[in-house]
This record gives structure tokens, sequence and C-alpha cells, in this order.
């Protein structure tokens, strides 16, 4: 299955051909939909046919494969036979606010240090937890530094690197509760460059300028060594 948003976040639909549909998804030889992983939710959106009909996709999960797809159709929607040519279309308004939101998070990796032990990216907001025991954490500079970052408009881009050499700079994984996709030979990373590196196989907007105002609204104790920091976009 070939994966455009990895290549083309901002890709909104694709022409498809169906290859399985039965009572776990839909599978497509290609696809636009982000299967939910890495904290970031699944893309919701529909599959058309040829005569215009659209089957609503409620969610995408990843399947067996690694680089597998399962489109979750609505309930009661017809399944497309196998062979079906389709165009499948993601409802991009709420995938262009996870992107912006997804792209702040990683902002926020850099303002805060301190292991990350868990993240999520929500439509309008998101979180992360930070193994950080004795540390007053100030969400007016937490805000304005982020704020500080969108405005500088810093150019967002993935790069690729092998497993050994990811294995031989273990201070790039961050996200102690999310392992790196590896075993594949090569680790997709995400890098803003002089603020943020680490891997990652999520949707990102191009510059930070496009994530637009945040805020941070609340900072939360989540057990003695987690402190949650929740992200808001304004708009
Ligand atoms: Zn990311």
């Amino acid at each position: 299955m070939e994966l455009v948003f990895r290549h083309d976040a901002y890709a909104r639909s694709c022409p498809a051909i169906v290859t399985a549909a039965d009572a776990r998804g839909i599978r497509l030889d290609r696809t636009v939909f982000y299967a939910e992983s890495g904290g970031q939710p699944g893309d919701i959106g529909v599959l058309r046919l040829a005569d215009g009909t659209a089957i609503p996709i409620v969610n995408a999960l990843k399947a067996d494969g690694i680089d597998e797809v399962l489109h979750i159709p609505g309930d009661g929607a017809t399944l497309p036979a196998p062979g079906t040519a389709i165009t499948a279309e993601i409802d991009w308004e709420r995938r262009h606010r996870l992107m912006r939101m997804h792209t702040c998070l990683h902002l926020l990796c850099a303002v805060v240090t301190g292991d990350v032990t868990g993240g999520q990216v929500g439509d309008g907001k998101g979180r992360l937890d930070f193994n950080l025991p004795n540390t007053a954490l100030d969400k007016d500079h937490i805000t304005a530094e982020l704020n500080r970052l969108i405005r500088e408009d810093h150019p967002v881009q993935p790069r690729w690197i092998t497993d050994d050499e990811l294995a031989a700079k273990p201070e790039l994984v961050r996200t102690m509760s999310v392992k790196p996709p590896s075993g594949q030979g090569r680790v997709r990373l995400l890098e803003i460059a002089g603020i943020d590196l680490q891997p990652c196989g999520g949707t990102h907007v191009a510059r930070t300028g496009e994530i637009g105002a945040v805020e941070v609204t609340k900072i939360e104790n989540k057990g003695r060594q987690n402190r949650r920091i929740n992200l808001a976009l304004l708009a």
C-alpha cells in the first residue's frame, strides 16, 4: 500500500483501487488516510465511487502490515468489491488542525526539556507528558516561547536515517513511550532545523508559522513524575 501522506502531507485525495473489503475494514492500493498511531488520530473522510456514491470513513487504523491502512466504514455502508476504482478523500480541515497541533508538540519538546512519557494530538488541542519531578513550569513562559518559535516561521521537514545511525544516537529518541518504527532498515525523522529532531511518522505542516497562535491551557501533575502540558490552537 502506497502511503501518500508520508511524502505529501498536503494531499487531500488520491485515486485508488480497492484491494480488499471485509468486516475489519477496506484496504486500498494507495491512500491519503493516516492510520491512528504515535498519538495522532486516524483520518476521517469518504471513498467516492465513479457513480457518485460516497462511502463514509469514520476512522483509519493500522492493519497487520507496517504500511497497511484499514479504512473503517460508517455503520451500514455497502462495502465496495475488490477491484473497484475509487477516490480516497480525507476531511482536510480536521487533518490540517491535527497537523498544526502535531507540529506544535514538536516545538513543545524543544521548549520543555525532559523525557516525554506520553502524548496525544487532538482536534484543536493536544498534550505531552514529561518526566519532570521537581521543576517549576511556567504556563505563560511556555506559551510565549511556543508563539515565538511559531512566528519565526521555521521550515519543518522529514529526513531519513538508517537504523544503525539511530542506534548510534539514542539521544534523538525523546519519547520513551513510543518507540520509533525500526527494523525496516531506515527511520523517518522530523526536523525543525536547530529546534527539534526526532523520529516521527506523523503528518506535519511545512513551516511553523502555519500552526498559528497557541496557548498552554493547563499544566497538571499526573503521578509523582509526570507533568502534563495541555495546549490549544487559538484559531
Ligand atoms: Zn511528528
